[in-house]
């Protein structure tokens, strides 16, 4: 367009040109955006906007970063991919902030990945409250990360771990020779402590409880590990005659303990099958040392207000703002009345120096700053100790956020991933806010967002599509944003200028009620809330107000209790560290009461990862990979070689690479720098044997199949009605884009929640469900939620009741019946403040949704 430069006040910069764009399903693009400024990425879901904004322009800027500090780079480089794109000039240097997928360690918080917590030990090494006579701690000395600071007792994970003689031998009437010590191993391993057993003398045909109590002792707790020559499979008896006889033993074994067994294996194993297996013999209990709190004694001696770091950081960040700021007028106060008041001290003891004050009063300012942008983001509910497992995508997004407008950087691009997601529109203003202190600050924003509002707030917009993968990838409009309007094409335009939205549904009578009383989970305490039956119910509220807390916590498991069932969520199993996971959610209670005849089922639809491994992917999840490979075996050309379906998995031996086992990549250690992976050089990427490739099905192979996007799929595959019915399902949620075997850890939390809700849809409907969604909308362009929506409205069209949790006000406004949570965030929040149709709420609400919602209503 011939107006390059957005119209805002400030100084504008050369402009970041980008020519050639090919990553992905971009078209060649040519793109021009302004530098210091707020440019917003828009269009449907796989248009191309992450192609562009992170694949194209963050991936140059990183690859560039990495080549001017390590030229030995090269190599990460190349395996990384370098961007398919002409040239890329004035680009800045980029900070991405993704929403995270995958894996996260229990050992982070929100305390560490913010650097607050080094922070808070420095407060606590040079100005905490010391016992008298206790010498002053290093700040290290107060994390419980580090061999100086960690309880002695349970190595700062706050809990121990026993192995209990009821758990090893549940059934003492049995002899060792009938596995009498269940947590032994089943196999050849378990001969082999049998047999050691024997050959040290320890009769294994006796009942449990009648050996020795020594004896029964040393076996499951000794340490030792005698290795030793012994008779295979002999009754002691036996052992001794041949030992006698002299017989020449059969082999040399190694005995461990039972408690030794499983605490090593616990700790060291790689496969998560012997570590689940093992884990059920471990009982939990809180450090009796530290009680939970994680550090040794003399750093929990410690204290700011009466509190050790341990519950100062257990505060909510709000609550912990007001307490510091309390103290530091506090501190000032008494230093100016010029003696050592011991104003940050309420809990007695010596007056604290003039230095210690002067520390005090610093230390706790800086603080108090740190934490301003993440309350200002909307987070002020959280702990520095909640772990980030328990956070959401967003929560952990807008963090890392508040973290960078810390740090001083000017000069960079921030590339942003969604920062509105899980944002009530209350929050979303305070966002803008916080965007805008970047952007004067100096940088340069490139936002990928759905969020009508902020692409209103941009400086510049660039819409691309018009439709997904291959009917998407070309830049429809680049300018600020009032020019849209003149872009017939574009999906987008609608919704930016307001006269596009849903269709509002014929109103709904409920066909019952449930009623769920003294409901109690997280800030939820003693709430009741009535949810009717057979409509569709948005549950609303700010973030933190405690929506995922009923809603996806304590509704499907009460109303799944009640029906004697249990619900169908789809929870992983728990993998590797999360066995150690400390779960900080407090104890669930409530009762249902209620017509609960119309419900059979209650189905979870959350955004937890479909897969923890790269194994699983779209195709095997909705089970149509079942059917492509049944397909495949059918093929004249595999039954004359004789291959099953089992040939066409990658998940068991047989058709797959051996060399990858089937990941497609491998795994290269690179000198001091995080490893990568890499495509496997035998296979190349495809997982599979090249025999198992030979085998076509309508002209193509097994990979060739997985690595289609569920559009071209759904062509392929025409009259294939049980693989169509998995495509068309996952097709309507707006999945269209993604590949089958795209692996289920790049898929988003809301991406693996539309695969579920596909998993869900392909299934037929007898009308008899409850469903329950956590922002089922989030990370969808209008265009998709109102797809979405349309076939949430034909759930419950057909007899299901659907309960969500919804923070688009255009959405809540099509629902049936609203409940908002509030009034506000954490302890502040967790009670109903408003239930209604929309119109209800809208006029009459308490909350902060009501003119929001009065709004979208128009
Ligand atoms: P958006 O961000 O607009 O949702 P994306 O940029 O993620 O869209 O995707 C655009 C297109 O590129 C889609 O067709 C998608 O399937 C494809 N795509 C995305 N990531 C990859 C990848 N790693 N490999 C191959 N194709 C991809
Ligand atoms: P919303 O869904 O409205 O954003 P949540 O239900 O996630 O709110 O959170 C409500 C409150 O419960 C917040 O104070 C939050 O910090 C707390 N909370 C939620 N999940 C956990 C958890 N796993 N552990 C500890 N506190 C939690
Ligand atoms: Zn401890
Ligand atoms: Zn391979």
């Amino acid at each position: 367009s011939a107006s390059s430069v957005p119209t805002s006040s400030h100084v504008i910069q050369p402009d970041v040109r980008v020519r050639g764009a090919r990553e992905h399903n971009l078209r060649n693009v040519d793109l021009t955006v302004p530098r210091d400024a707020l440019v917003v990425f828009t269009g449907v879901s796989g248009s191309g906007k992450s192609s562009l904004a992170f694949g194209t322009l963050y991936a140059e800027s990183q690859r560039r970063y990495l080549e001017s500090v390590a030229p030995y780079a090269r190599r990460l480089i190349d395996q990384a991919g370098v961007p398919d794109v002409d040239s890329i000039t004035g680009m800045p240097p980029a900070v991405a902030l993704q929403q995270q997928r995958g894996g996260r360690s229990a050992r982070s918080s929100v305390g560490s990945i913010t650097t607050v917590s080094s922070l808070v030990r420095m407060l606590f090494s040079r100005a905490g409250h010391y016992p008298v006579d206790q010498p002053m701690l290093l700040a290290e000395e107060f994390s419980t990360n580090t061999v100086e600071g960690a309880c002695p007792e349970c190595h700062g994970i706050g809990r121990v771990f026993d192995v209990p003689e009821e758990k090893m031998v549940p059934d003492p009437t049995l002899t060792i020779r009938e596995r009498a010590i269940d947590s032994w191993p089943k196999a050849w391993h378990g001969h082999q402590l049998r047999d050691v057993l024997v050959a040290l003398g320890y009769d294994v045909d006796v009942p449990w409880k009648d050996l020795p109590r020594e004896h029964r002792d040393w076996i499951l707790y000794t340490e030792e590990t005698p290795h030793m020559p012994v008779h295979s499979r002999l009754t002691l008896a036996e052992a001794k005659e041949a030992i006698a006889a002299g017989a020449e033993p059969t082999y040399s074994g190694t005995f461990v303990g039972a408690r030794k067994y499983v605490l090593d294996t616990f700790a060291n194993t790689k496969s998560a099958g012997m570590k689940r297996r093992v884990a059920e013999f471990l009982s939990v209990e809180t450090c009796p040392v530290c009680h939970g709190k994680k550090l040794k004694p003399e750093a929990l001696s410690v204290t700011i207000a009466g509190r050790d770091i341990a519950e100062f950081s257990a505060l909510p960040l709000h609550e912990l703002t007001t307490l510091l700021e309390t103290e530091v007028a506090a501190a000032k106060a008494g230093m100016e009345a010029g003696e050592g008041s011991d104003a940050h001290d309420s809990d007695g003891g010596a007056h604290p120096s003039a230095e210690k004050s002067a520390a005090f009063v610093r230390l706790g300012e800086g603080l108090v700053e740190r934490l301003r942008p993440i309350r200002d983001l909307g987070l002020g509910y959280l702990s520095l100790g909640r772990t980030t497992p328990t956070l959401s995508g967003g929560e952990l997004q807008r963090l890392r956020l508040a973290t960078q407008l810390t740090s001083d950087l000017f000069g960079v691009v921030y590339v942003l991933d969604e920062p509105s997601a899980g944002l009530h529109p209350q929050d979303v203003d305070a966002l803008m806010g916080i965007l805008d202190g970047l952007k004067a600050r100096g940088n340069s924003l490139f936002v990928v967002e759905h969020s009508v509002d902020i692409m209103r707030h941009a400086d510049w917009l660039v819409d691309i599509g018009p439709g997904a993968g291959e009917r998407g990838g070309e830049v429809l409009f680049s300018g600020p944003t009032a020019g849209l309007a003149e872009v017939e094409e574009s999906v987008t335009r609608g919704y930016v200028f307001g006269d596009r939205g849903l269709e509002p549904h014929p109103p709904r009578e409920p066909q019952g009620r449930l009623r769920l009383e003294g409901i109690r989970r997280n800030n939820i305490a003693d709430a009741t809330v009535e949810v009717p039956l057979g409509v569709l119910t948005a549950v609303t509220g700010v973030s933190g107000s405690g929506k995922s807390s009923l809603v996806s916590q304590a509704l499907p498991v009460l109303v799944g209790d009640r029906l004697g069932a249990g619900t169908e969520a789809s929870e992983p199993e728990p993998e590797g560290d999360d066995l150690l996971l400390v779960d900080e959610s407090e104890e669930l209670a409530g009762t249902v009461t209620g017509d609960l005849t119309g419900i059979r089922r209650v189905v979870s639809i959350d955004q937890k990862p479909i897969g923890r491994t790269p194994r699983s992917n779209v195709a095997t999840y909705t089970g149509l990979f079942d059917h492509v490979r049944r397909r495949f075996a059918e093929t004249p050309e595999a039954r004359e070689r004789g291959y099953k379906p089992g040939r066409f998995s990658f998940n068991v031996s047989g058709g797959r690479c051996p060399t990858c086992e089937g990941e497609g990549s491998v795994m290269v250690e690179l000198l001091f720098l995080p490893s990568v992976y890499t495509e496997c050089p035998d296979c190349h990427g495809t997982r599979f044997q090249s025999s198992t490739l030979e085998v076509l099905w309508r002209g193509r192979n097994i990979a060739e199949i997985l690595a289609m996007s569920v559009e071209e799929a759904h062509e392929f595959f025409t009259g294939e009605f049980d693989i169509i019915r998995s495509l068309t399902a996952l097709i309507d949620v707006g999945l269209g884009y993604l590949r089958l075997g795209q692996p289920a850890t790049e898929l988003s939390g809301g991406e693996a929640q539309r695969v579920k809700l596909a998993s869900e849809l392909q299934r037929s409907q007898r009308g008899d469900t409850l469903y329950v969604l956590d922002e089922p909308t989030s990370g969808l362009h209008c265009a998709d939620a109102d797809r979405l929506v349309a076939h949430l409205q034909s759930l419950v069209d057909a007899g299901n009741t659907v309960v969500m949790v919804e923070l688009d006000m255009r959405v809540v406004a099509v629902a049936d019946h609203v409940i908002e949570l509030g009034p506000g965030a954490g302890r502040a929040g967790g009670q109903v403040v408003a239930t209604g149709s929309p119109a209800e709420v809208a006029a009459t609400g308490a909350g902060p949704s009501a003119t929001y919602l009065a709004a979208a209503l128009g």
